[in-house]
């Protein structure tokens, strides 16, 4: 059984094939730069790359580009379109609309119409992207999968903000989080690897990378986590603010001249890493400015690891105590100085990184990073948020 992952942007869409007997990946690649000139065209199959420029005015055009190049004689990996028993759609924002993943019917897409706004720029992307699969595929069941949806089983305590009740009654205003099938992908794979059944396993995820979440696992099921009602909350991350007062975004505002949805762009795009350091918002980037003695990045980086360490320390206590410290994205993946900041001085907690282990890191497969005497086990997982599209697809469509 063969399964398309379809990640849909505003003028992109990345695509992979996976063959779910084996779960390997046939093809992937992305479409870059749709409708706007100099569309790429990027296809991985085979252990090579091919890039080209090729002309995308729609998604439609590109989805045509991603099937036509699946199938060719040469270079494709299946015979025909008929091959692909489903396609799986990431959606970023469910609000209270979309639980768990859903089949697409008319139904099903009148209702992501509605809740358009509360992903602006990634929700009608989703739309367009199914729409456009549609139209190749008409006879191909379809799946939406939610990023928010692996948080849905947080209390109400949890994921409610203080605020006028009836505001979450009109306008569902309330913590929804963001990376679901990352959170639950590597909590599986933890207890996996671990040999431990799932259900008995109190886990904290760190999924640390451009966008940044951290979530508190009990039995399997997502209790609390760091983002809220979109992206924005949290840690601080790449360009987002993360936590913030919002008597000083008013008053920053107030000062500055910017009106709301122009403080939303200033919090969301220019904050973060990048606006503290003042260099960049890759950690590579800081990490090497910081070496060369600059202390703005030095700051960033420090602040980053303390919020991580806050929210860890939080979510032990949600849990009455952790058994696993999970990292994962590309900083939990790559930067050992991070995971090594965000756990200093947690050994009244049981954790206690091995510093060679954790320096010496393997990239691209399970690491166990603790220390032999740390009750805690840490772990460092590369996440795969498209194998969980493609699994629950195969699940919700009913095809296994
Ligand atoms: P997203 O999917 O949200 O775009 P990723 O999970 O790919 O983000 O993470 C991207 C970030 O990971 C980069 O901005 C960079 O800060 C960080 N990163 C990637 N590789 C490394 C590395 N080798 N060392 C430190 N940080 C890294």
């Amino acid at each position: 059984m063969k399964i398309l992952v379809i990640n849909s942007g505003s003028s992109s869409l990345k695509y992979q094939l996976i063959d779910m007997e084996t779960e390997n990946v046939l093809a992937k690649g992305l479409c870059e730069r749709i409708g706007i000139a100099n569309s790429n065209f990027v296809y991985k199959a085979h252990g090579q790359t091919i890039e080209q420029q090729i002309d995308m005015p729609t998604h439609e055009a590109a989805v045509k580009i991603v099937l036509d190049t699946l199938t060719d004689k040469r270079v494709g990996v299946i015979k025909s379109m008929d091959e692909i028993d489903g396609v799986g759609h990431r959606v970023v924002a469910s609000g209270e609309a979309f639980k768990k993943p859903t089949l697409v019917t008319p139904e099903a897409m009148k209702l992501m119409e509605e809740i358009k706004d509360l992903a602006p720029l990634h929700n009608p992307a989703a739309i367009v992207g199914v729409n456009a699969c549609l139209a190749q595929m008409p006879h191909t069941p379809m799946v939406l999968v939610f990023d928010t949806g692996f948080h849905f089983t947080m209390p109400d305590y949890a994921y409610m903000y203080a605020v006028d009740y009836s505001h979450y009654e009109k306008y569902k205003i309330r913590r929804y989080g963001a990376h679901g099938t990352s959170h639950k992908y590597v909590a599986e794979e933890a207890a996996k690897y671990l040999g431990k059944d799932l259900c008995d396993l109190k886990i904290i995820t760190c999924h640390l990378g451009n966008g940044s979440s951290i979530t508190a696992v009990k039995g399997g099921k997502c209790v609390d986590t760091s983002m809220g009602f979109t992206p924005l909350a949290g840690v601080p991350m790449g360009t987002r603010s993360g936590d913030i007062d919002f008597a000083a975004a008013e008053y920053i505002a107030e000062k500055e001249g910017m009106d709301v949805s122009e403080m939303l762009t200033y919090l969301n795009k220019k904050c973060g890493m990048l606006g503290i350091s003042g260099v960049s918002s890759d950690f590579r980037d800081l990490s090497a400015a910081a070496e060369e003695g600059n202390d703005r990045a030095r700051l960033a980086l420090d602040m980053f690891a303390y919020a991580t360490k806050k929210y860890i320390g939080s979510y032990a206590a949600v849990l009455n105590g952790v058994d696993v410290i999970v990292f994962t994205a590309g900083i939990g993946e790559n930067d050992d100085k991070v995971r090594a900041a965000s756990l200093k001085d947690m050994e009244y907690l049981g954790v206690k990184l091995d510093d060679y282990k954790n320096a010496h890191c393997p990239r691209g497969t399970v690491a166990e990073i603790q220390a032999d005497d740390s009750r805690v086990k840490v772990l460092v997982i590369p996440t795969n948020e498209e194998l969980v599209i493609a699994r629950e697809t195969v699940q919700e469509a009913k095809l296994a």
